[in-house]
């Protein structure tokens, strides 16, 4: 029997967005149900369980700040916790904040379509039920579209395929076993070591070598965790106003402004420490190609050392575009692995990937057996998960078909068109080129406030404020260098996306402060429209 239900709000997802979104609303004395596709809750870190997963950002930091309570009685063990530590902290949030009976498992939202005569958003999902509110919240994840490579003859392999974003719970037998892996991005790359302990054989099939700086993951020492925690108010709230949402330790001066011996001494230092606080050494890395290029050299000085053969280590380089620009990768002994005598690299630039067999793949020189083959191929992120739903707006106008450009947003929360939809870390807001649990907690809390503000108005973004926003975010990103690399920030990963930057790069101190007026101003550049349908146009 299809379920007819109605709410203040429904929202899609159960990763931290949508946990937090529902506990905010819950608190608000808001009816709220999550619906998510997935057959438990965390996001991210529910769909990739491949070996090797783990945050980047510190955990210290890659946690909520919302509840003292909790950030104080959470003990994390890792400096960068693995998946299933992640997994636990969102099972963890789930009940101690009760949410569990408001969130529907193995509930996949195929259409949101809004009835403009009834001002309300009807949600569907792929057993036809059906949830009506005034409030749709897509919490979608930027990073939740994972992306098979269409690779020709798949479809006759005979052995086993996975993709690291939707890898069994119960993880896969691999010893003994011959196993190709496609991808050499940030899954790839903390996958490859752990495979190649795994496997009899692995070989590695890349196509663009990437920048990866070590990890340096070790035990969480009791002090170090002490120290965050005692000054956990006043860091966090740093964070908040940060560039990155983390705080890392950012270098005052620019690479060219100090000689190559102290230049060196800086990038070695931080290649000790490990992190992605590497990037950080300088203050014109991402926006100098000079400056990029000293620490471009540095890390391929480094894959020299670490790889022992000359012409191995040469296919691991990273060439033609600037580091930093595609993520950059942190890996725990990635190219130490190709020195391993079970792994083989095909370097695909050299010899070309011809087809899947049945036995294995096809290369322009040789057939490769394998039992496996591993995808680490990606996402369409920040815009897939939206646009292989059905979303419907004002006159029948379809989200994919107004994205068909490329993705549109006032501040990345809401979209022309669309009435009270909101998109939590939506394309036009720093998302992923941020701590992403920093930017979620400032968009729900934005959210949350709108929502009260509005009582029984609606909310919907204007044109004119969005097209200047999408102008800003473009100029943003290219006073930089990543619009020079093919990254899926542009949407390169994916044949026919257009090629737009898609997150906004103005860092999340500056977007905060931008959101908070927008909000005090009475959300200027909003159309907010009475029940009666008199309008108090303020673009
Ligand atoms: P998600 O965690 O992606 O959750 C979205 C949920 O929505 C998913 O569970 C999905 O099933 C559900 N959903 C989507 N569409 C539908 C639908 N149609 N119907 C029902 N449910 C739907 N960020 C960092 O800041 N630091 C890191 O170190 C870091 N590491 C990462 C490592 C990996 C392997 C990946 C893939 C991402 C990483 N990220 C990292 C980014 C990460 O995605 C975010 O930090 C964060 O977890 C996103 O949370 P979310 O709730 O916004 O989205
Ligand atoms: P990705 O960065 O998009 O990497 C995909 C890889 O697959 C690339 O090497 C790509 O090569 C390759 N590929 C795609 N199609 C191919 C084809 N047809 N043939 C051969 N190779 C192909 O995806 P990802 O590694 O899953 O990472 C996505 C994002 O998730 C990261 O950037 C990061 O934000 C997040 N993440 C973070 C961590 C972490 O350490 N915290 C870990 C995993 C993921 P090309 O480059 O040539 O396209």
């Amino acid at each position: 029997m299809p379920t007819n239900a109605e709410y203040d709000a429904v929202i899609v997802g159960a990763g931290f967005a949508g946990l937090y979104m529902l506990h905010k609303l819950r608190q608000a004395g808001r009816s709220a149900i999550v619906l998510e596709a997935g057959s438990g809750v965390g996001g991210t870190w529910f769909w990739n369980r491949y070996p090797g997963c783990r945050c980047d950002v510190e955990s210290m930091q890659y946690s909520y700040s919302f509840s003292d309570e909790l950030q104080q009685e959470w003990g994390w063990s890792e400096r960068f916790a693995a998946q299933p530590e992640i997994l636990r902290y969102a099972e963890h949030v789930a009940d101690r904040f009760d949410l569990r009976p408001f969130i529907r498992l193995d509930t996949r939202v195929t259409a949101a379509r809004f009835d403009e005569q009834g001002r309300r958003w009807t949600v569907e999902t792929e057993r036809g039920d059906r949830f009506d509110a005034p409030f749709c919240i897509m919490a979608t994840g930027c990073l939740s579209a994972g992306r098979t490579a269409a690779l020709p003859g798949l479809a006759t392999f005979e052995g086993e395929t996975y993709h690291t974003a939707d890898w069994p719970a119960g993880g896969v037998e691999l010893a003994g076993k011959r196993i190709g892996i496609v991808g050499t991005g940030s899954s790839g790359i903390q996958a490859i070591p752990e495979l190649a302990r795994q496997a009899d054989q692995l070989f590695v099939f890349q196509r663009t070598p990437n920048y990866s700086v070590p990890a340096r993951n070790a035990p969480l020492t009791p002090d170090y965790e002490t120290s965050w925690k005692e000054r956990y108010p006043e860091l966090r709230e740093e964070a908040r106003h940060s560039n990155s949402g983390t705080l890392y330790d950012y270098g005052p001066h620019s690479a060219l402004a100090v000689s190559a011996d102290e230049r060196e001494n800086v990038y070695r230092a931080r290649w000790q420490v490990g992190g992605p606080n590497f990037l950080r050494a300088f203050n014109d890395l991402s926006v100098d190609q000079h400056a990029n290029d000293t620490a471009a050299d540095f890390v391929r000085a480094r894959i020299g050392e670490l790889v022992h053969d000359p012409a191995i280590a040469a296919k691991l380089m990273p060439h033609g575009y600037p580091i930093g620009t595609k993520r950059i990768c942190v890996d725990n002994g990635y190219f130490e692995t190709f020195n391993r005598p079970n792994v083989t690299l095909i370097d695909l630039r050299e010899e070309a990937l011809e087809t899947v067999v049945p036995e294995g793949i096809r290369t322009c020189d040789r057939t490769i057996p394998l039992d496996v083959i591993v995808f680490a191929t990606g996402f369409d992120a920040m815009t897939g998960a939206l646009t292989r739903m059905t979303v419907t707006g004002r006159n029948g106008m379809r989200l994919a078909d107004k994205w068909v450009a490329g993705p549109r947003t006032y501040l990345g929360l809401m979209t022309a068109g669309f009435p009270n939809l909101f998109l939590i870390t939506g394309p036009g807001s720093p998302s992923v080129l941020s701590n992403v649990l920093v930017s979620i907690e400032q968009h729900v809390e934005w959210i949350a406030e709108c929502i009260e503000f509005l009582g029984d108005t609606e909310i919907e973004a204007s044109e004119p404020a969005e097209a200047e926003w999408v102008e800003h975010v473009n100029a943003a990103a290219n006073q930089t260098l990543y619009p020079r690399a093919a990254s899926w920030y542009m949407g390169a990963n994916i044949p026919g996306k257009p090629r737009v930057f898609m997150p906004y790069i103005s860092g999340v101190g500056a977007y905060r402060k931008r959101c908070a007026a927008v909000a005090a101003s009475g959300y200027e550049g909003f159309v907010l429209s009475a029940p009666s349908g008199l309008s108090a146009r303020r673009a």
